[in-house]
């Protein structure tokens, strides 16, 4: 064999550092769902295999609140969950309102564009929510509209938007509307059914704290109606919704694709969790955590990006304090205390950190780790911090 074919290998079975994820995503993954990952893979025809996957609709449901029909994991991460919705809803010549305030509000103009729509873009500043009287604005300057599109919980700013209200006014001027609750599923409501949201897709790796490349979607009945007349193929085979239903559908399970059916028990255990805590009782966890967490970056002259208001608490966008070294200080949380947190993206970077609570990392524990460790690495940076006075007042939030 030619020399240049052999590997080279060092590591002789990757086993990875231990970390504490505090980043945008993703979290910490809990042993019980790492145990469910390292079961026997089995036919994804095989009837036991059947039987969990119906399942795992029925906890999807819970999990986004609909009675939806069409719900389940399309085998891809948050990123494929987006393309699904656009490649199926929009057809070339649509015109599509995306409401952007933020990286992933942008990645839904390239959608549209790539599944030849028109996007009529609604621009909000970064962390802040999406205006939604600039949407109807929008809506009313083109009542040719066929889709809105937005973003729920934005990741790369920290900022939620009122998803009840922007479905509202889509469907008032007969749109369809698509969502993205990557980052807000499980960790603030959301709620499919009473927000009339059409679209709505997820991810595995943030609030449900499962491995990564899964991404929950749900369509409502009115989707359905809207593929079965759109009279062409989706230009995407891999996430044609009509082939999909051959297997993720209530009555045939044909072949599609080689379903990750490993990934799937995880999923199943993790949104298992989630149905065991209660998604009120996750929401009030997610935010008392993040109050706590609020409490003690307040001491350490950290301040929010986001108004209070419209605040997520799964994931804390501060300022970097003027003379600190952002890398310097996220390399030193990773390598001397074994802490990821999150860089700014885009026009926020070098500028903000952003610090996920999500899912099983928004713990009492986590909270109080970053916060000591923060503490040490700002001082070694050379800003002024009262020795315990941020882990002190996080307690103190916790108590009270
Ligand atoms: N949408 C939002 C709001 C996200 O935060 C992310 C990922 O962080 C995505 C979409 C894309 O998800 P993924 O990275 O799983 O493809």
């Amino acid at each position: 064999m030619p020399d240049n074919y052999l590997p080279h290998q060092t590591i002789q079975s990757f086993a990875p550092p231990v970390r504490t994820l505090l980043g945008p995503g993703p979290s910490d993954v809990p042993q019980r769902v790492l145990a469910a990952l390292a079961r026997p893979t089995i036919g994804y025809l095989d009837p036991a295999f059947v039987a969990m996957m119906e399942e795992l609709k029925s906890l999807m449901r819970y999990a986004f609140q609909t009675r939806n029909a069409l719900t389940f994991p399309v085998s891809g991460p948050g990123s494929a969950g987006m393309e699904m919705c656009f490649v199926n809803l929009v057809n070339p010549g649509d015109k599509v309102i995306v409401c952007r305030n933020g990286v992933f509000g942008g990645r839904m103009i390239e959608n549209v564009e790539r599944c030849g729509g028109v996007a009529v873009v609604v621009d909000d500043e970064w962390g802040k929510p999406v205006d939604p009287a600039k949407l109807a604005a929008a809506l009313a300057a083109n009542p040719d509209a066929k889709v809105v599109a937005f973003v729920h919980a934005e990741t790369s700013t920290g900022a939620l938007s009122d998803a009840a209200t922007l479905c509202r006014l889509a469907h008032e001027a007969g749109c369809l509307s698509i969502v993205d609750c990557v980052t807000s599923l499980a960790g603030v409501p959301v709620l499919v059914d009473e927000w009339g949201a059409d679209a709505v897709y997820s991810g595995s790796q943030k609030c449900l704290s499962c491995a990564p490349g899964l991404s929950p979607i749900t369509f409502s009945e009115r989707v359905v109606e809207k593929i079965k007349s759109r009279g062409r193929k989706a230009q995407s085979w891999f996430l044609d919704l009509d082939l999909l239903l051959g297997y993720w559908g209530e009555t045939t399970r044909t072949y599609h694709h080689t379903a990750p059916n490993n990934s799937l028990y995880a999923l199943h255990e993790s949104l298992l969790m989630v149905a065991e805590e209660t998604l009120p009782a996750a929401w009030a966890r997610h935010r008392r955590n993040h109050l706590a967490l609020r409490a003690g970056l307040e001491q350490l002259g950290l301040g929010f990006v986001v108004d209070e208001a419209h605040r997520l608490p799964q994931l804390n966008a501060v300022s970097i304090p003027e003379g600190v070294d952002d890398k310097a200080v996220r390399a030193s949380l990773l390598q001397d205390h074994g802490i990821e947190i999150g860089a700014g993206l885009g026009p926020l970077a070098g500028k903000i950190w952003r610090i996920g609570l999500m899912g099983y990392s928004s713990r009492e524990e986590n909270v109080l780790h970053l916060l000591a460790a923060l503490e040490s690495v700002l001082a070694a940076q050379g800003r002024s911090v009262t020795p315990g006075a941020a882990v002190a007042a996080a307690q103190r939030s916790y108590q009270g």
